[in-house]
């Protein structure tokens, strides 16, 4: 991926032609951002029946007065239609308030304060460190850190995470656990494969309390017409003899109201009473009145697999534009690759190593506001200084495609001025 095959002449004049087209950029006056993955109002606007819902009639199927305190299970109509989707028994899957990264961070904080089921003792009496796949997802990262984890970086393959890098660091103690998205991970889209996850399941690790931390938090959220599948990882880990090790979080988050969802939480009946024993003192239930409404809108699976196929239709075609643009300016230089993801919210983009914060810089300054250099891995570290994570999302289409031109150019503009240096 670099200039090797053309002459300084040609790259002199590649140089040329992109600072022209930065400083072009720059006279546009542009405020443009594609850092986060959120979903845009016409996104948002799929899921407006949920504003008049659920009305008056605010029992649920039980009888249940949902305005009321209780029920810390959440609403078993709701969590039906999520076990059928994440393939998990409706008895080993809660139903919780809008953010499953609050779950993450509660189960972590749990068990550093408590320890697991599994667990000699708490996991903050001594050193922990969880395995993390990178490139993977920024927040993960930073509640790990947060909270005192220390954190060993493996590579996130197409396929699921080098098992060959896992298999070498479990035979510690101190590792409790791994971060995975298995579905379309954010950022490369990756899924991870029924293979690894079965040997992931299955792995022997030194801590008896070993975790699989699985967010699939973009289990349903498909940008072709093939609805990929997520290994069962509850099962697979129950039939590999550690029913306890994963933990399954999802949520509503892009499929209803981002700050308004539904999250959910899974694992073996165990993790769920554990769960369920050390959650009782932070609340007395969570927000049954927004889980009604959710049951009552999305009505089945098939009412989710409807609603995001509503989703793809606003979506897909911003991915394909990041892509042909992509394709365009960058494709002809070979000075970039990127992922063409089947679902979930992003692009991961490789430029030339070295120059990814030039290019966030160059961006910034043109008034493209990107994420930062580096976000995608622990400690905030790329060490090839090579990822930038693209979200496609929330712009229109015309600020989408202006704000990726210009991304192009700085990528540009970058790799010809490392290449003269
Ligand atoms: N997990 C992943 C992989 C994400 O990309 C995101 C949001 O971008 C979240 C979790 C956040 O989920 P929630 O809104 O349920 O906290």
């Amino acid at each position: 991926m670099t200039f090797d095959a053309l002459s300084r002449d040609r790259i002199e004049t590649l140089h040329a032609e992109a600072e022209q087209a930065y400083r072009t950029l720059g006279e546009a006056g542009l405020t443009l951002d594609l850092t986060r993955g959120k979903p845009s109002p016409a996104q948002l606007d799929l899921s407006a029946g949920l504003l008049s819902l659920p009305g008056t009639d605010f029992r649920a199927a039980d009888g249940t007065d949902t305005r009321n305190y209780g029920g810390l299970t959440g609403l078993t109509e709701l969590r039906e239609i999520f076990a059928e989707l994440l393939g998990i028994p409706v008895a080993q899957l809660l139903a919780a308030d809008n953010a499953s990264l609050a779950l993450m961070h509660d189960t972590l904080t749990f068990a550093m304060l408590h320890g697991t089921p599994d667990s000699p003792a708490p996991w903050g009496a001594a050193p922990v460190k969880f395995i993390c796949p990178a490139p993977g997802y920024d927040r993960h990262f930073a509640l790990t850190e947060h909270l005192g984890i220390e954190m060993l970086v493996v590579d996130m393959l197409d396929d699921g995470p080098d098992l060959d890098q896992v298999r070498a660091l479990v035979g510690d103690p101190a590792v409790k656990g791994i971060w995975l998205v298995p579905t379309y991970a954010n950022p490369t889209g990756a899924v991870v494969s029924h293979e690894k996850a079965a040997a992931l399941a299955a792995l022997e690790t030194a801590a008896p309390d070993f975790r699989i931390y699985w967010d699939n938090a973009y289990a349903v959220h498909h940008l072709t017409d093939e609805r990929t599948t997520t290994a069962e990882i509850v099962g697979l880990c129950a039939s590999a003899g550690n029913p306890n090790r994963p933990l399954v979080f999802a949520s509503t988050s892009k499929i209803t109201f981002a700050g308004s969802g539904v999250s959910f939480l899974g694992g073996s009946p165990e993790t769920i009473a554990w769960y369920l024993r050390h959650v009782a003192f932070r609340t007395i239930g969570p927000d049954k009145v927004n889980q009604l409404r959710h049951a009552r809108f999305l009505q089945d699976a098939e009412g989710v697999h409807r609603l995001m196929d509503g989703h793809r239709a606003v979506l897909a075609p911003k991915f394909e534009a990041t892509l042909q643009i992509l394709a365009e300016r960058l494709g002809p230089h070979d000075v970039a690759t990127w992922t063409r993801p089947r679902g979930g919210y992003f692009v991961s983009l490789d430029v030339p190593d070295g120059t990814a914060t030039r290019v966030v810089a160059l961006a910034k300054a043109a008034g493209i506001s990107l994420t930062p250099a580096g976000a995608s891995f622990p400690y905030g570290r790329d060490p090839r200084d090579r990822n930038i994570r693209i979200a496609p999302s929330f712009p229109s289409m015309t600020d989408l495609t202006a704000a990726m031109d210009g991304l192009a150019t700085c990528v540009l503009l970058a790799a010809t001025a490392q290449a003269l240096e």
